[in-house]
């Protein structure tokens, strides 16, 4: 960038980015780098082995998996809620939402063993998620609530779990639940999205490059946002001498304000920086 014999149109392209950074938008900050915003993996393509019934007889096998009917019963039997039900169950079908296919498999169930019909009473905690499911419209009015004061068209979901929760739904998923079935994350991210975009009008649900980032945190049931930095470009003309590029506190105060610099705690009046900058954080309502 310093080469000047270089062609300036060129350089002065990349000149701006230098002052990208100088004192409004810092952006090296990585607050959710490490975060797993979405996971759309499939994480376990192995496929489901069809076990004979006979094997199910006996006491000493291995519970089989959904989509077995055996491993659909055991799903039912241990409190599973339909959402899970159908997220785990590998039988959902194209028009149906994943809960659908969660009554769909729990009234096959049932109709072979009429006595699991209570079973979401006697085990109201589903084992998978926690009942975690049947706050999605919940979050989703939440989300919902917290971004009507922004303007914007992108918006990407998020959910922070309980890492514990995250692995224990994990090793339960792969026992009993079908091969490719989508994990608690993603699925909860999924079920709050279908509610939310309901009611969202022009503002797309996206997974990346979000104007802002909706995390939940569904230990407190909470929504935190991050509201991503805008970025201007453009071109100025600057006319006479005397204006700084930055913001200059006064060598005598170190702008703190004092006699000399009339109290504005500047050595010079106007910068580039204000001049361009302060109108545009008032527009944004920035700090
Ligand atoms: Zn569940
Ligand atoms: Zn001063």
């Amino acid at each position: 960038m310093t080469d000047k014999s270089s062609n300036e149109t060129d350089d002065s392209d990349e000149d701006w980015m230098k002052y990208a950074s100088a004192g409004f938008g810092q952006t090296d900050y990585s607050l959710w780098d490490d975060e797993q915003v979405v996971e759309s993996t499939v994480e376990d393509s192995e496929e489901w082995q069809d076990e004979s019934p006979d094997q199910l007889s006996t006491h000493t096998e291995e519970i089989s998996r959904a989509p077995s009917p055996a491993g659909h019963k055991h799903l039912v039997r241990i409190g599973t809620c339909d959402h899970c039900l159908g997220r785990l169950g590998g039988k959902k079908r194209f028009e149906q939402s994943i809960e659908e296919s969660g009554i769909e498999i729990r009234a096959a169930v049932n109709e072979r063993d009429s006595h699991l019909f209570g079973a979401r009473v006697q085990e109201p905690l589903c084992p998978f998620c926690e009942n975690l499911f049947e706050e999605s419209e919940l979050l989703a009015e939440i989300i919902y609530d917290n971004i009507a004061p922004y303007e914007l068209s992108r918006l990407q979901l998020g959910a922070r779990i309980p890492k514990d929760q995250v692995q224990e739904e994990e090793e339960m998923r792969k026992r009993f639940g079908a091969g490719g079935s989508d994990a608690l994350k993603s699925g909860l991210v999924q079920s709050i999205a279908q509610h939310l975009n309901k009611k969202l009008e022009n503002i797309t649900l996206v997974n990346d490059k979000p104007q802002i980032l909706a995390l939940i945190d569904v230990l407190t049931l909470t929504v935190e946002l991050d509201i991503r930095a805008h970025y201007l470009y453009g071109r100025y003309l600057k006319l006479e001498r005397g204006i700084p590029q930055t913001r200059w506190p006064c060598r005598a105060c170190k702008g703190r304000g004092c006699q000399r610099c009339e109290q504005s705690g500047l050595q010079y009046k106007k910068s580039v920086q204000d001049l361009i900058g302060n109108p545009l954080l008032e527009l944004f309502q920035a700090e």
